[in-house]
């Protein structure tokens, strides 16, 4: 591994793939991924660069993996339990284990975040038609979720 990968401007980095946020589905929109910090780094830990385009969205899951999150560009908002949260440059947001999440740009802004996590780590789960129906129960999380 190389001991330095430079910073190109805009969150790119030179050496630093992006990809797409993950293979499968379209239960999520306008989300691109970069692993900044991989399995090769040496760490028990990885850290990624997620960017949300304007109206975009990740997906709506939970897992027993806790992520920690910091905010780095444009605004937003994000579901976590049952509260919704506006977003804002720097701000820090933990996701607990089995904890519903989803995060959602601005209508006019992208949203950018380091997100790191466990490099072993389970899958996430998305809500079942039962699990959906409950958290639909209350309306700011049901005018707020995206599927
Ligand atoms: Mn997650």
């Amino acid at each position: 591994m190389k001991p330095i990968f430079r910073y190109l401007g805009d969150f790119r980095w030179d050496g630093v793939p992006v990809e797409a946020y993950k293979s499968e589905g379209a239960h999520f929109r306008e989300v691109t991924r970069q692993l900044l910090f991989g399995r090769d780094a040496g760490l028990a830990t990885e850290l990624r660069y997620f960017e949300i385009g304007a109206r975009g969205y990740t997906t709506l899951e939970r897992h027993q993996h806790t992520h920690a999150v910091m905010i780095v560009r444009g605004a937003g908002s994000a579901l976590v339990g049952s509260e919704i949260f506006e977003l804002r440059p720097f701000d820090l947001v933990r996701v607990p284990p089995m904890t519903w999440h989803q995060l959602r740009s601005a209508a006019e802004d992208a949203l950018g975040f380091l997100c790191l996590v466990d490099a072993d780590r389970d899958r996430p789960l998305r809500p079942t038609d039962g699990e959906l129906e409950a958290l639909r129960r209350q309306p700011e999380v049901a005018a707020f979720i995206r599927i």
